[in-house]
């Protein structure tokens, strides 16, 4: 296959009036095309009316229904299991290169569609221009991405191994079979996208159950795989209630694989029910885990106090804290902490709340139970620390009923309280006060959980010890600590964040592959 050296795509300008234009013109589009429609389950290529529907609603709006999915029963998913295994019986020989130019093919379309999938998660999860332009972007890069370093494992021989004289050896790498990717509603379409397009690309089946919260938008670029070539049955677009048949499929025998991104508390609910052996089941299940984290950006009082705060701002506030990547913890040492607290409070009231259509800072978190959750931390906030900013839960704004919680920072807060512990997944920031930089660390590493961090210093050597010790996945220096690109960053966690599997990175594949070693003797 011919393709060029991967680079990623390219974000979207918005200071310029030509682009806030036609982000706006999409909008008008797919409020025309899009806000209404129903995107049912589809098995072996084939639409099934299912008797219920899963309703989307828009975040900030939530009197606007933005569609609805069909609700896969089990009984649904059983007929896609079998589906997707008779589908595999002729996937897994296809080319390698064949298959990567599905991807590449999806990626072309969605190039060409990308200011409407962004205006589509405007509406259906309230993401802002930006929010929603880089997770286009991320998407087009997993596609591109996963494509190319599918070429690694074609053909016998692709890995490394040692000549042994009279012998010919090698390893191939072959697909697991038949697995369950149950993907989130805070990156709809690029992490969706992922979850599925990587497995497919190494040649396995894949029945795709996306968030219950964001089904259109998962129906959208499902489409698009169809549309590139996909054949039926290799891709089950099967939304649905994850109690009902995400558990149905997680537990059963026929399962080979599970890949999952979302709360700590579901992934490791599925790592257990997926260890139990079932009447019949021949394989230990794979499990590619991505969850939570309580990611913390420490400052210290060499840095650039300026950038810090900037990288705080952006890494609190993007897309309200909706991300496992999020800085929920704001580690300061003492010799700076006021004049940084003070910077990041203005600089955060400066924040214009409103919806995602109109490009606001913050818009609303993305339903009921999120917003419940997020309320009951704002609750405990004053026994915990001292409100700084925010703290209130308005549940609408500008007339509109939506789950909108301003932005909250709630300084001096102690490294064991709940609220400097536990995901929140929204607006809510701790700041912590650290005596000197060893203690910074020391409570940086102090949750079970160990996805992002950061460190804004100037001091080479503390850098350095950061980069040794400080416990997480992703580390990032004097930025912010979200966005992560494909190939540039690969992504994922460690500890109760997950099992470190890198979306997005050199080795992500492997993860759905088996590998055989055969020798003949000459
Ligand atoms: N990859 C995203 C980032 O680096 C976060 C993904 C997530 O929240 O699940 O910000």
């Amino acid at each position: 296959i011919k393709v060029q050296d991967y680079r990623p795509q390219a974000f979207t300008d918005f200071t310029l009036p030509e682009n806030v234009k036609a982000y706006q013109d999409a909008l008008q589009k797919v409020r025309a095309e899009l806000v209404g429609k129903h995107y049912p389950v589809v098995i072996d290529g084939v639409v099934v009316e299912t008797a219920e529907k899963i309703e989307s609603r828009n975040p900030c709006d939530t009197d606007e229904l933005v569609g609805t999915t069909g609700k896969a029963t089990p009984q649904d998913a059983q007929k896609a299991l079998d589906g997707a295994w008779k589908a595999f019986e002729s996937w897994k020989k296809w080319d390698m290169d064949a298959r990567a130019r599905i991807l590449l093919k999806a990626a072309a379309i969605l190039k060409r569609r990308r200011l409407e999938a962004c205006a589509l998660m405007s509406i259906e999860v309230g993401k802002n221009y930006a929010e929603a332009d880089v997770e286009v972007a991320e998407a087009i890069d997993f596609l591109e991405y996963y494509a190319r370093s599918a070429m690694k494992y074609a053909g016998f021989g692709s890995s490394e191994t040692t000549w042994f004289e009279g012998e010919e050896n090698g390893l191939m790498s072959l697909p697991l079979g038949v697995g369950v990717s149950i993907s989130p509603w805070n990156f709809p379409c690029a992490i969706y996208l992922g979850m599925l397009a990587a497995p497919i690309v190494a040649g396995n089946c894949v029945i795709a159950k996306p968030a219950e919260d964001a089904g259109l938008i998962a129906g959208f670029v499902t489409e698009i795989m169809y549309e590139a070539g996909l054949p039926a049955g290799v891709l089950q677009f099967l939304p649905g209630v994850g109690k009902e048949v995400g558990e149905f499929l997680t537990t059963h025998a026929r399962t080979r694989f599970i890949t999952f991104t979302g709360s700590r508390a579901v992934g490791l609910h599925i790592n257990e029910v997926a260890a139990k052996v079932q009447p019949g089941q021949k394989w230990i299940k794979k499990v590619v885990l991505e969850l939570g984290g309580k990611d913390a950006m420490i400052v210290d009082e060499t840095a650039d106090l300026e950038v810090a705060i900037t990288a705080a701002v952006q890494g609190a506030f993007g897309f309200n804290g909706q991300k496992c990547s999020a800085m929920s913890r704001l580690i300061v040492v003492d010799e700076v902490y006021d004049a940084v607290v003070n910077g990041f409070v203005e600089r955060t009231r400066a924040l214009k709340m409103g919806t995602g259509e109109e490009n606001a800072n913050v818009t609303a978190v993305v339903n009921q139970m999120s917003f419940d959750k997020v309320k009951s931390y704002l609750d405990l906030a004053p026994q915990e620390g001292t409100v700084l900013l925010g703290g209130q839960a308005p549940g609408e704004y500008g007339g509109q009923p939506g789950y909108y919680i301003q932005p909250t920072i709630v300084g001096d807060v102690g490294r064991d309280a709940r609220m400097a512990q536990e995901e929140i997944f929204g607006p809510v920031v701790a700041v912590l006060r650290a005596r000197d930089w060893q203690d910074a660390l020391a409570i940086a590493n102090s949750t079970e959980y160990g996805l992002t961090g950061g460190v804004c210093s100037r001091s080479r050597e503390r850098l350095e010890q950061a980069r040794a010790e400080f416990e997480v996945g992703n580390l990032y220096f004097n930025r912010k600590i979200t966005g992560a690109i494909v190939g540039v960053q690969p992504f994922g966690g460690y500890n109760m964040s997950g099992t470190d599997s890198k979306a997005g990175g050199p080795d992500y594949l492997a993860n759905f592959l088996q590998l055989k070693a055969v020798t003949e003797r000459w």
